[in-house]
């Protein structure tokens, strides 16, 4: 492990500074603290709101993150308050974190780390707490206590596992006064805490103890095949990918309440998750080993992780031995799924009987971990920033069971603890602070055309309600675009951007397999990728009436086609929104290429709705009129061909729209955004067949 620490940097950096610098250090090493794990804190002199000079200590604040920490994310404890508590015999959680609100240095600042106490009772003025991996390997093993001293002789202290809180800091501080020499803790199961007078004697401490186990681990992992010999192939890369996109959509639904074959309806109160895969090496090495399938049962490395990746993953075996690419290969693989399901199911409601109390509200059964010998992994979980945390933390889980099983033989926390730590009435508390979910929360839609105008407005507003949107369009850097910035706005891996052309059978494929890769399924499509084309018939080039088919026809087919199939295989409903015209029910003259192409798709969208209602998959329209705000369809040709179709100059054309309709407004791309909205969520649950005009009111164009 590499000591970050610079000199240059630190020169001129003082107390809460420092520790923000120091903080940064330790955070930046996956290795030592993952997504918000770990925490650190100084003790030092403050004054207080009326000038009192005090003895603060600045520990990590609940819920933020090492690496990206900032001064203010330190909340401030008042020693002299904290310290009286060890004379205490016992204190609940939930006392414990009543209390510490009366010693905040700064009313309202963020909550103090869950292992405030910890750092608040030991003695030393600079310490750092990590969960980490070359810790854990050490600890999570038959002898952990043996190896532990192996490694540091008489420099460490032991602590058998406990849950963390008060008692666990009380011992631990006891045990660091009674023993002056010791220059770190190792928690079993848990971590690391190191302390210095100064910062840098803190890291240097948390950097030197990682290394000395990362050396022990790699002397007794030496000729060792720690996982034993491989035992399932892997697929190549292209093949594994292919592979998860056809599974991915049959395992979201059974996740997201879709009732097995033969089981009845969906059921609708299930949340919905949305997936993702991955593939890399430690994960294919691990679920193809011959190790893998009973190690992965062993449970989480440590209550962190446990908190995200829950008790065990789900270790999907049994496949026939046919290739797994095949139509035979997919259908085995899907049933293996199913019977794993069922399987995982049954071991949970066991688990649950055996070790609850009756007072703890039972959570569900699913699994956030699924793992396929040959192809990868697939995590679940309610977004994409969250199935991306429970991927990165099973790759740590991965690494401390290598560490492990090089060291000695893997061992985890035992069942009890593990019902224990996920039971946790503290952290079942955090579950009921969360908000509540936005009404689009786990859904993913494909919107086509999507860099700009309407569909790029659209692929906004069902972001801001919390949908995954996977932005398409001809144009891939303008769709990348997009993606980027809804990812700013709305959070981590929200979007993703893709170029798709809709008159391209396999652009089209690829795009919706992108799609099941990044996310798992779909639940909404918008497809509205269009162009348009001006002229009188008798001077129509065959070549233009020709591409306004392939275009505003064939790519509506292509597209819901495809989603058709994917929204069936999944099997939880679905919604697609059309982006028609106004011109369908009332055409224009010289627009003949574009209102026919507009009729047919508008009667795809119709036959859509009658073939796929009894999928629970919704189909409607929404029919604009004369959007032209940042829209390629009124490119400049078409604008003075339309002004001259209707005999203005083309200056006056979008107030010659805006006077033509009944309420005399200019028509929006968010306006068309905010009827596709309403179609695609569940508020027009019981719309289907449908055609909304959104074109400010025009008599001719009345649906009917
Ligand atoms: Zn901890």
């Amino acid at each position: 492990m590499h000591n970050l620490w610079r000199d240059e940097e630190a020169r001129g950096l003082s107390g809460i500074d420092l520790l923000v610098y120091r903080s940064r250090l330790i955070g930046r090493d996956t290795g030592l603290v993952v997504w918000g794990g770990g925490n650190t804190s100084i003790k030092h002199q403050e004054s207080d709101f009326r000038g009192r000079r005090l003895r603060v200590m600045r520990v990590k604040g609940s819920g933020s993150d090492l690496k990206t920490i900032r001064a203010e994310q330190f909340p401030g404890i008042r020693l002299d308050d904290l310290e009286t508590l060890e004379q205490r015999d016992s204190m609940t959680d939930e006392e414990m974190v009543a209390y510490l609100v009366h010693c905040l240095m700064e009313p309202g600042s963020s909550r103090p780390s869950i292992e405030t106490l910890l750092h608040g009772f030991v003695p030393h003025p600079h310490i750092d707490h990590t969960h980490a991996d070359a810790i854990l390997a050490l600890t999570n093993t038959l002898d952990g206590r043996k190896h532990a001293e192996a490694v540091y002789g008489q420099e460490t202290i032991w602590i058998p596992y406990r849950r963390p809180g008060f008692t666990l800091s009380r011992e631990v501080a006891q045990a660091v006064r009674n023993h002056p020499k010791a220059r770190c803790v190792v928690l079993e199961k848990h971590g690391l805490i190191t302390w210095g007078q100064t910062a840098k004697e803190s890291y240097d401490a948390t950097i030197e103890m990682n290394t000395r186990a990362e050396q022990y681990a790699r002397d007794r992992a030496k000729g060792k095949a720690v996982f034993g010999p491989p035992a399932r192939p892997a697929l190549p890369g292209s093949g594994r990918r292919a592979v998860a996109a056809r599974i991915a959509p049959y395992l979201r639904g059974l996740l997201s309440g879709r009732a097995l074959e033969g089981g009845g309806e969906p059921n609708a109160e299930t949340a919905r998750v949305v997936l993702r895969f991955d593939d890399g090496d430690d994960v294919l090495e691990f679920t193809s080993s011959e190790a893998g399938p009973q190690l992965c049962l062993a449970g989480p490395a440590t209550p962190d992780h446990l908190l995200y990746t829950r008790p065990r993953p789900l270790f999907v075996d049994g496949q026939a031995p046919v290739d797994l690419e095949s139509p035979e290969g997919i259908a085995a693989l899907k049933e293996a799924i199913a019977k794993g399901l069922q399987k995982h199911a049954a071991w949970y409601d066991l688990y649950f009987k055996k070790h609850a109390t009756g007072k703890e509200p039972r959570l569900d059964a699913l699994p956030r971990v699924i793992l396929l010998p040959g192809v990868g992994m697939l995590t679940a979980w309610k977004d994409a920033r969250h199935t991306r945390i429970v991927a990165d933390i099973y790759h740590h889980t991965i690494g401390v069971m290598r560490g492990a099983q090089g060291i000695g033989e893997y061992r985890s926390l035992t069942v009890k603890d593990t019902f224990e730590v996920e039971y946790w009435p503290l952290e079942l508390y955090k579950l009921g602070l969360a908000p509540p979910e936005k009404e689009l929360a786990r859904r993913i839609a494909l919107i086509s055309g999507a860099a700009n105008g309407i569909g790029r407005a659209t692929a906004r507003r069902l972001a801001a309600e919390g949908c995954h949107v996977v932005v398409t369009d001809l144009d891939g850097e303008g769709a990348q675009t997009v993606a980027r910035e809804i990812c700013e706005a709305q959070g981590l891996d929200r979007a993703l951007g893709l170029r798709m052309d809709v008159t391209d059978e396999s652009s089209v494929a690829s795009a919706f397999q992108e799609t099941a890769v990044a996310y798992g399924g779909l639940d909404i499509v918008v497809s509205n990728a269009g162009m348009a084309h001006s002229s009188p018939i008798d001077r129509l080039d065959l070549e233009d009436w020709r591409r306004s088919l392939e275009v505003n026809a064939t790519g509506h087919f292509l597209v819901a086609r495809a989603a058709l199939r994917l929204l069936k295989e999944q099997g939880i409903g679905g919604s697609l929104v059309f982006i028609a015209s106004k011109n369908v029910p009332a055409p224009g003259r010289d627009f003949g290429a574009y209102s026919a192409a507009k009729a047919a798709e508008t009667q795809l969208a119709r036959v859509l709705a009658i073939e796929a209602g009894e999928h629970g998959i919704r189909v409607n329209i929404v029919n604009p009129d004369a959007v032209f705000q940042d829209s390629r369809l009124w490119s400049g040709a078409v604008r003075e061909e339309r002004a001259r179709a209707h005999g203005v100059p083309v200056e006056d054309l979008e107030d010659f729209y805006r006077r033509r309709n009944l309420l005399k407004v200019r028509v929006l791309a968010e306006d068309v955004a905010e009827a596709a909205l309403w179609l695609a969520s569940d508020r027009s649950a019981k719309t289907t067949g449908c055609i909304i005009p959104v074109d400010g009111g025009v008599r001719e164009a009345f649906p009917r």
